[in-house]
């Protein structure tokens, strides 16, 4: 079992001198949870030198809408490390989630939650879990990149690049190397997103191929979902875009017994950011009742990544042997199980009169064993030849009839470029649409050079000038058409760089 994780570039090996840690307190249980686990720290000797940084619920409230000053951000640079208790996003009023300003500001691109079960310690259906997901942490709709086109429709960009997903999926597998993970599953929805989760599939077809002592398997994410619920312990790494590994990470997390036990790893090239997986738990603020557990387990990962293992592995073992003799917090006290249902401060020093201490039936913990380097090479993009071949050009159309819109755009006449389709929410309704599909006020119209053709079933595009569009577009505008937006269609390589409609 292990909750370290590594970062690119670092060797993991003891160090004495203290390191300096950024170290925000957070909102609701933050505090108290992380008062613990500095407390335990201190006790195992670990060599951190703490430095206070204000970010959160106060900051927002003071009518910083992003959450955190200048002068957090100037200790974060200095320290490049962080151990970050939840904070609370205080809802509405345009606040920017704070988490995703700083995974994405720091360039944190893998987000690594290693969860196992300790049973019987711990009540879980699944005592043989011991899963770690590892999830993209900077695109995907997490982008944050949205619009309101038309009265009707809204839109969030999805966006998936190659150097993302070339950096997480290799940082999966070079995870699961170095910690003697036997099998790597890609969960994607490719099926249906055949460009962006299908970049993400192709790329981890490509990586894994240079990894031929692992097992690699690419499963589609909802019945990857459902499989994880049912029998996690068949997965050992997983490896998926960030609203995907939002989604399943904590539902690892629960059913291996408690999200408040899970620690997490926000890895970058140059910053590393640990926290728990769950969040400020207001309902029980205040009370000394949290458990501190996961950001125990963040605070040890965080001392595995700077190479203190001997402290790491003392604190753990210690951690273990607390839950083992049954001295455990309300979240996870279980009548006939449990000793003693014991405070947050409670269990703090319960770890602390442990420190020596090794499990008795738990594995003990042994971070020092996976000691390596993670190596992530810088990206090279090849170069590709890229041609425009068309645009689809969106329209505001308040009408309902697409025939209607159909044949007034297929008489305009503009400089080669002729209407080849129209959908609606993605569907073909011109030409030859069904008369049941519903239609919005957003109208999706693709133009494309009047020689393309069908050429066994596939559609051959020819080249088009932007000249044509930008005419195209002024035409439209002058006979009084909406247009809300424009996307080029290109090819890469003479490979199609879009996607057909539905029906197409
Ligand atoms: P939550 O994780 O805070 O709480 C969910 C449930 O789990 C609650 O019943 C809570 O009491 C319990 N719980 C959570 N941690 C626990 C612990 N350590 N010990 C015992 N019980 C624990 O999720 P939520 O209620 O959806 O979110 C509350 C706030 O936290 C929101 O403002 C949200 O935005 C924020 N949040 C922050 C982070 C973060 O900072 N990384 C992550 C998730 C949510």
């Amino acid at each position: 079992m292990e909750t370290n994780v590594i970062n690119q570039d670092i060797n993991v090996g003891n160090v004495a001198k203290a390191v300096k840690v950024a170290v925000a307190k957070g909102d609701g249980i933050g505090p108290e949870i992380m008062d613990a686990t500095l407390k335990i720290l201190q006790a195992a000797g670990a060599q951190i030198e703490p430095e206070f940084i204000e970010l959160g619920e106060q900051v927002y409230l003071s009518g910083n809408t992003a959450g955190i000053e200048q002068e957090a951000w100037d200790t974060i640079n200095r320290n490049k490390l962080i151990l970050k208790a939840p904070i609370t996003t205080p809802q509405g009023k345009g606040y920017k989630s704070l988490n995703v300003t700083l995974r994405k500001s720091l360039g944190l691109f893998a987000n690594v939650r290693p969860v196992t079960a300790l049973h019987p310690y711990i009540q879980t259906h699944f005592p043989q879990m011991d899963v770690v997901v590892v999830r993209e942490n900077e695109e995907d709709l997490y982008a944050g990149i949205e619009h309101q086109q038309t009265q009707d429709v809204v839109q969030c960009l999805k966006l998936i690049t190659r150097p993302g997903c070339e950096r997480i999926i290799r940082y999966a597998f070079e995870y699961a190397q170095a910690y003697g993970r036997k099998k790597v599953t890609c969960m994607v929805k490719d099926n249906i997103m055949k460009l962006t989760d299908g970049l993400f599939h192709q790329v981890f077809d490509e990586i894994s191929a240079e990894y031929p002592e692992i097992i690699s398997d690419t499963q589609i994410i909802d019945i990857g979902a459902a499989r994880l619920a049912a029998r996690p312990q068949n997965y050992d790494v997983i490896v998926t875009s960030n609203l995907y590994g939002d989604i399943i990470s904590d539902i690892v997390a629960e059913i291996a017994g408690s999200v408040g036990m899970a620690g997490s790893a926000n890895l970058g090239t140059n910053v590393a950011m640990f926290e728990a997986i769950h969040g400020s738990a207001p309902d029980i603020a205040g009370q000394n009742i949290a458990n501190p557990s996961g950001l125990l387990n963040a605070a040890i990962g965080m001392l595995a990544h700077i190479g203190q293992t001997t402290v790491a592995d003392n604190i753990k073992n210690a951690w273990l042997s607390t839950l083992e003799q049954g001295y455990h917090t309300a979240d996870i006290y279980k009548e006939g199980i449990s000793q003693q249902k014991v405070s947050t401060s409670e269990f703090a020093d319960a770890v602390i009169a442990r420190l020596g201490e090794r499990p008795k039936i738990l594995p003990a913990s042994n971070l020092a064993a996976g000691a390596g380097t993670i190596k992530i090479p810088t990206y090279q993009r090849k170069n590709e030849q890229k041609e425009l071949v068309g645009v689809d050009i969106f329209i505001d159309w308040k009408g309902s009839d697409p025939q209607d819109l159909g044949d007034r755009l297929a008489s305009i006449d503009s400089f080669n470029l002729k209407l080849k389709m129209i959908t609606n929410r993605g569907v073909k309704v011109y030409p030859s649409g069904l008369k049941e599909t519903y239609c919005t006020d957003h109208w999706r119209c693709r133009f494309v050079a009047s020689d393309a053709k069908i050429q066994g079933g596939n559609p051959v595009y020819h080249p088009v000038d932007y000249e044509q569009v930008v005419a195209l577009l002024s035409k439209l505008h002058h006979v009084g058409f909406d247009v809300i937006k424009t996307e080029n269609l290109y090819e890469f390589n003479g490979r199609r760089g879009f996607s057909l409609g539905q029906g197409e």
